[in-house]
């Protein structure tokens, strides 16, 4: 399928959407902006599974936000993971309608 993806950080999150969607033969570029690693995690207590931000705002379409600060079970990398998991089938859905 051929896309205009384009994912912002190169954390677990962003790596592992990155790779669910080349899972699929959809190609993205990814943008890191530090030679360091880990920057985002859950900062407020009661930020769990739903109560997290969504992966989408529906002022913009086409934008998705993944990462352990979004909706997703656990914590950590594993949230981070599972975010990605969660948000890819939007993503997939969002690309078919496009
Ligand atoms: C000190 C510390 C120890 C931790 N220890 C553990 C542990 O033992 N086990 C565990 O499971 N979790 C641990 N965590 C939590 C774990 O690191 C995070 O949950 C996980 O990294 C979140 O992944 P993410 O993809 O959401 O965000 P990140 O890993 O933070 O990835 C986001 C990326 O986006 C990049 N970025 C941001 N803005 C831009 C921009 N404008 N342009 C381009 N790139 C951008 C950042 O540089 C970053 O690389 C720890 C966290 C910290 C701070």
């Amino acid at each position: 399928m051929s896309s205009n993806v384009h994912i912002i950080g190169a954390g677990v999150s962003g790596l592992s959407t990155a790779s669910l969607l080349a899972n699929e033969n959809i190609s993205c570029k990814v943008y890191e902006k530090s030679s360091t690693v880990v920057e985002s995690v859950v900062k407020e207590p009661g930020l769990v599974w739903k109560n997290k931000m969504s992966h989408e705002v529906s002022q913009v379409k086409g934008l998705f936000f993944v990462g352990d600060s979004t909706v997703s079970y656990g914590i950590g990398t594993d949230s981070a993971a599972h975010s990605s998991i969660l948000c890819h089938p939007k993503i997939i859905s969002y690309l078919k309608n496009a």
